[in-house]
């Protein structure tokens, strides 16, 4: 098999902000892998917050092409010889949705139905990003019904972020989940959350930092489900994430692809812990890899390629608030050649 990959430039529709960063644009590493003349594709993005970035993906890719060797269907032994080479979830996670995507076209058949799945999964949610409460209540009023439900971004630390859900609570009756991104401590969470369970909202992601010691006191005293992000990657990571968290959100750039995403929803619904699945801000060709695994998850967070202002990758079909993965084989995505600008 033969590795190729190129850098890209994502831009968004609109800048993005969450508690740690505001983003215009991203940059994504796409992947094709060649065997005898069929083409997998696969999308890495290298989250920053893990120290992975497009270079150390690029620098990653260009050195594990010798270690593919000739068999697509030979993930076990693939991800093997990857494993020797630390970290680089993104980059791995570009190599995996690639082998996933030649085989489904080898044999004729859309990833999904290669694992077993069903095509549909939960609807997902839309992201409000973090503004100031009648910011953020202009933008959920702007998305109509297009969507089933919402995530509201948090993390403030302005002591509005309570005022922020009721803001938006009263212009849409749509479930509201939130993020926090690591950004509250113990008290403020331990309050927040009793607040937030008035207002009807689902649960909270990642309140405190990853690793916080009170972590399990929060999960025990929360009214409110708590799921962890930055605090799980892998599936080694979910049974201590199940002392802290009533669910994971899993995504295919932490876990390193779908293979290990799949072994941590097992691990998770073993321990009893819901299953959610996120995404970065990435292209339809990084979705439509993740939305292969979304029947598998309770609640589903894939609305990375929906944030771009064009998407180089067709596939993805959203169809009533769901981001449904194509019928055609393998991952089913076709580059869009872009328009000059
Ligand atoms: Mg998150």
């Amino acid at each position: 098999m033969r590795l190729t990959h190129r850098t890209a430039t994502l831009r968004l529709r609109e800048p993005f902000t969450i508690s740690r960063s505001t983003d215009e644009e991203v940059e994504a590493v796409f992947v094709e892998i060649e065997a005898d003349g069929v083409v997998g594709y696969g999308e890495a993005s290298p989250p920053d917050i893990y120290g992975e970035t497009v270079d150390s993906a690029s620098a990653f890719l260009d050195d594990v092409d010798g270690l593919l060797g000739d068999d697509p269907f030979a993930l076990e032994e693939i991800e093997r010889r990857l494993a020797e080479r630390p970290g680089e979830h993104g980059a791995k996670a570009a190599v995996d949705s690639a082998l996933h995507d030649l085989q489904g076209k080898i044999l004729g058949q859309p990833v999904w139905r290669l694992l077993g799945l069903a095509r549909a999964g939960p609807p997902t949610s839309w992201t409000i990003w973090l503004g100031d409460p009648d910011d953020m209540a202009r933008r959920t009023e702007a998305v109509g019904e297009r969507f089933r439900r919402l995530k509201l971004k948090l993390g403030g630390r302005d002591g509005l972020d309570v005022e922020r859900v009721r803001a938006v609570r009263r212009v849409t009756p749509l479930p509201l989940q939130v993020d926090v991104n690591e950004y509250w401590e113990l008290d403020e969470a331990l309050e927040n959350v009793r607040q937030l369970a008035e207002l009807g909202v689902q649960y909270v992601e990642q309140p405190l930092p990853a690793a916080h010691p009170e972590g399990a006191r929060l999960k025990k005293e929360s009214p409110l489900p708590i799921y962890v992000d930055e605090d799980v990657h892998t599936a080694d990571d979910v049974r201590e994430a199940a002392e802290r968290a009533h669910g994971i959100n899993i995504k295919l750039a932490k876990s390193g692809g779908i293979r290990e995403a799949v072994r941590a929803a097992h691990v998770a619904r073993a321990l009893g812990l819901g299953v959610m699945l996120g995404c970065m801000l990435e292209s339809g060709l990084g979705i439509a890899a993740a939305a292969q695994i979304a029947s598998l998850c309770d609640h589903v967070d894939l609305d990375g390629n929906l944030l771009l202002a064009e998407d180089p990758w067709q596939g993805v079909e959203f169809v009533d608030g769901v981001q449904l993965p194509s019928r055609e084989p393998g991952l089913g995505v076709r580059e869009v050649v872009s328009r000059p600008r």
